[in-house]
């Protein structure tokens, strides 16, 4: 589960880290007395406005800006609110913004530049073990210091079974470049932003920027919290952190009805049962030649009702042209799923305007193929995997 930036920072502080202070606000007033308060609390007047949408590269797209006075920050912040933002990061509509974080601004001009890191927590999984990935190449896309500077990136890998040592937090500390207060305040941070990962039951962290001020503070600007769904059962805190606002609907509707559905950006519909048979029916449609629509997997029921959960939810994506059902009739039989299918259609009558393919393959399949050659819809159907593949491309065409 994704989280705002002001709801991870909230993570983030509740463990130790330091971060770059703020307050949400969810309209132009509220933004102005967040401001008064924050400048009450640190005194600098001024403040950075930043949009809370669940996608990165908002610096980029004009959702974060820089306010100088209260006066600025009732205007940027009744821009930013309610706009659609776009961002590298998101589709060509952007995200609508409900709410913005009114920060202090921590870049304030010293002897010293402040300086920007990029720093993440996540899984290796060629490893099985968490890392830390960071660099001196702080507040751009780590996907192209990646490409062009990739000696700037570092990882330090951590032992499951001792924990992050001191001596790894001091050695990012020394890789980044740091001596004195500020080699000290990053070993601190380093420590406390694990401690915050593990504890938080957390997959991935990214802090880009990780700023050291221009007193030697180290602190987190901007954190991307991803949760593990898995272990929010014991976090009910953060499960209440959920804003589905930022969910893609259909997602958001197959969730409620219990099916694995993940939104893909071609056109050929999937259903099938089983996450590994998924996603070999994806690989078959791609070489093909088409391009799947979605992930679903319905599970081990396929009866009538489940299949027109299925069916009604892939037809709500206008770039479906036609849908490839392909269940394996194991302790399932391949005919109750035949006869579902049918079931669903007649219930679902002219909401179904693309063509279908459907492949059962199991027990019963021969009746189940009868059941769906006299149906008297519109099926195609086919027993071989290859076959119902090559015959989306044909109907496709
Ligand atoms: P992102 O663009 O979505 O990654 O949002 P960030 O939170 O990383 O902010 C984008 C950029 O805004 C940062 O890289 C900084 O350069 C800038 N920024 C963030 N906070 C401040 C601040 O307090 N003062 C100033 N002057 N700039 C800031
Ligand atoms: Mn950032």
């Amino acid at each position: 589960m994704n989280i705002h930036e002001y709801q991870g920072k909230e993570i983030l502080s509740s463990f130790g880290v330091r971060i770059q202070r703020g307050i949400v606000a969810h309209n132009a007033k509220e933004a102005v007395d967040a401001a008064k308060e924050l400048t009450e609390q640190t005194g600098t007047g001024w403040h950075v406005i930043k949009a809370q949408v669940h996608a990165g590269g908002r610096g980029k797209g004009g959702g974060v800006k820089l306010a100088k006075n209260l006066k600025e920050v009732e205007e940027i912040a009744g821009n930013i609110i309610g706009m659609n933002l776009v961002t590298p990061q998101t589709s060509a509509e952007g995200k609508k913004v409900h709410q913005v974080l009114v920060a202090e601004d921590v870049y304030y001009p010293g002897d010293n530049e402040p300086e920007e890191y990029y720093m993440s927590v996540l899984l290796n999984r060629a490893t099985g073990r968490n890392m830390i990935m960071y660099s001196t190449e702080g507040g751009m896309d780590i996907e192209t210091v990646a490409e062009e500077t990739p000696h700037l990136i570092y990882t330090e890998e951590i032992d499951p079974s001792v924990g992050l040592m001191g001596f790894q937090a001091r050695r990012v500390a020394f890789n980044l470049g740091l001596s004195g207060t500020a080699f000290k305040e990053m070993t601190k941070f380093v420590m406390a932003l694990y401690k915050a990962f593990e504890n938080s039951d957390s997959s991935l962290f990214e802090i880009n920027p990780v700023l050291k001020t221009s007193d030697d503070k180290i602190m987190a600007v901007d954190a991307k919290v991803t949760l593990d769904d898995n272990a929010l059962y014991r976090h009910k805190d953060y499960a209440e952190m959920r804003d589905i606002r930022e969910e893609n609907p259909v997602e958001v509707e197959a969730k409620k009805v219990g099916l694995n559905y993940v939104d893909l950006d071609g056109n050929v519909g999937c259903m099938v049962n089983g996450a590994g048979l998924a996603m070999a029916t994806m690989d078959l449609i791609k070489q093909a030649g088409g391009e799947p629509a979605n992930f679903l997997d319905v599970g081990g029921t396929a009866d009538a009702k489940r299949v027109e959960e299925a069916l009604r939810l892939i037809l709500k994506d206008d770039k479906v042209k036609a849908i490839l059902i392909n269940i394996f009739g194991g302790i399932v039989r391949c005919d109750r799923v035949a006869q579902g299918i049918v079931d669903a259609c007649k219930n679902m009558g002219d909401a179904v305007q693309v063509p279908i393919i459907v492949r059962l393959q199991g027990t019963n399949a021969d009746i189940a193929k009868e059941i769906i050659d006299n149906s008297g819809f519109d099926f195609y159907s086919a027993t071989e995997f290859q076959e119902a593949a090559d015959k989306v491309q044909e109907v496709l065409k």
